[in-house]
């Protein structure tokens, strides 16, 4: 029996990872949730999974839960003590990373430390603070798994290979729903245009991130520090049909690739069960009904914030802190009506222009950076605390 502690249970990632865990009730054990406001979805996977424990964000939520509790209630904690308690649970053997954004990375960090092995969903815990994350996995000996579509399509093409023969990791990416939109028009896409992803169905964060190729930024960043890959040797290729979901190129010139019909539950039951495969009720693959599978460069007019990306990886460690956190700030403007789609690259490269790179010790250091990039970013954009 594996024991999980589920981190962000209520969200996209959260919700698959308990139907993989339905589906093999002999293979795993839940022992920890945690949820942001979503307490009815929590209520019921509290009832189906029957957790020790149970993280909510506030006071206020952790009263309502109970309330809301049958008489045999788990432990209820809120807010981030909650949150590395649940990480660090005593009996679990794993930690699936599902919170999104950078709040993720305290719990992950905590996992880490307490020697869980994770399934990281959770990119910016990577993009913020990975060399620190990556130190820590080496040396508490834990294991980390990505979750990640594109990262464990990488993952897998490099199983039973040698490090020293890989020349190149290349990322596919949809492109988003504007790949062919209107360049002159993308400044007036509404909100609900960028959250209608052609081929996956995910959180809004991830979704604007998508939209904008941030997203794929962030994950080569994240493949960065995961395989320990400098960014000259990690590409991008745009692939609109997200059937490829990354592929490995090696010394010799042959090319191993992990396909697959878009399904996040297929990454994440490799990442619960590896190194065996189970069933996943993800609809398989048939090459012959696919009407082709096309793959180009991707174009940094229309998605400069990919550029940015790499330009912050090359910076310093303290840029990538900053991208992310002037990233989220500005993908929450960008939901709540209060700038353009275009705004979002914009502020993000205002932010990283006045930001002067540094190393970063600790965690400590990451937050303290990723405080201050929020700040710069609404002060550019003249917004308050939102
Ligand atoms: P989501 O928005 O659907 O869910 C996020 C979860 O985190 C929810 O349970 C929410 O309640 C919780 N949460 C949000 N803010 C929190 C906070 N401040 N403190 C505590 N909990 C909080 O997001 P998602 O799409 O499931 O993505 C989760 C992570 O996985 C992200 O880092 C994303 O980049 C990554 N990811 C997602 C997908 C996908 O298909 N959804 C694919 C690859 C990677
Ligand atoms: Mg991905």
């Amino acid at each position: 029996m594996k024991k999980l502690s589920i981190l962000g249970s209520t969200g996209s990632i959260g919700v698959s990872t308990l139907e993989i865990v339905a589906a093999h009730r002999d293979r795993f054990e839940v022992v920890a949730l945690t949820a942001g406001n979503n307490l009815e979805l929590l209520t019921k996977q509290i009832k189906a999974f029957s957790p020790q424990l149970v993280t909510v964000m506030s006071e206020e939520s952790a009263l309502k839960l109970k309330k809301m509790l049958p008489a045999k209630q788990p432990e209820i904690q809120y807010g981030v003590p909650g949150l590395i308690a649940a990480a660090t649970a005593g009996d679990a053997d794993m930690v699936v990373a599902a919170i999104v954004g950078a709040a993720g990375l305290v719990p992950t960090a905590a996992a880490v430390s307490a020697g869980k092995d994770i399934a990281l969903a959770n990119k910016e815990t990577l993009v913020t603070a990975g060399h620190l994350i990556m130190r820590m996995v080496k040396e508490k000996g834990v294991k980390l798994y990505p979750v990640d579509s594109e990262h464990s399509a990488v993952f897998q093409s490099l199983q039973g290979q040698r490090y020293a023969d890989v020349k190149r990791i290349i990322l596919t990416a949809s492109g988003g729903p504007f790949l062919n939109y209107p360049l002159d028009k993308l400044a007036g896409v509404s909100v609900a245009d960028a959250l209608a992803h052609p081929n996956w169905s995910m959180g809004q964060k991830i979704t604007i991130d998508s939209a904008t190729m941030m997203n794929k930024g962030l994950e080569v960043i994240e493949a960065r520090w995961l395989f320990d890959m400098p960014g000259e040797r990690i590409a991008v290729n745009i692939h609109p049909q997200s059937i490829i979901h990354s592929m490995v190129e090696y010394a010799d010139g042959c090319v191993i690739a992990q396909l697959g019909v878009p399904d996040m539950k297929a990454p994440i039951a490799y990442a619960l069960t590896y190194p065996e495969r189970v069933t996943t009720g993800v609809k398989p693959l048939d090459l012959t009904e696919l009407s082709g599978l096309t793959f180009f460069n991707p174009d940094y007019v229309r998605f400069p914030a990919l550029k940015l990306a790499y330009r912050a990886m090359a910076d310093g460690e303290s840029t990538p802190t900053v991208l992310n956190a002037a990233n989220e700030v500005a993908v929450e403007a960008f939901l709540s009506g209060r700038i353009k789609f275009t705004e979002i690259p914009l502020a993000i490269e205002k932010t990283m222009d006045v930001h002067q790179p540094h190393s970063l010790g600790s965690i400590e250091e990451v937050l303290s950076v990723d405080r201050w990039g929020r700040e710069k970013t609404r002060e550019l954009l003249g917004i308050k605390k939102l």
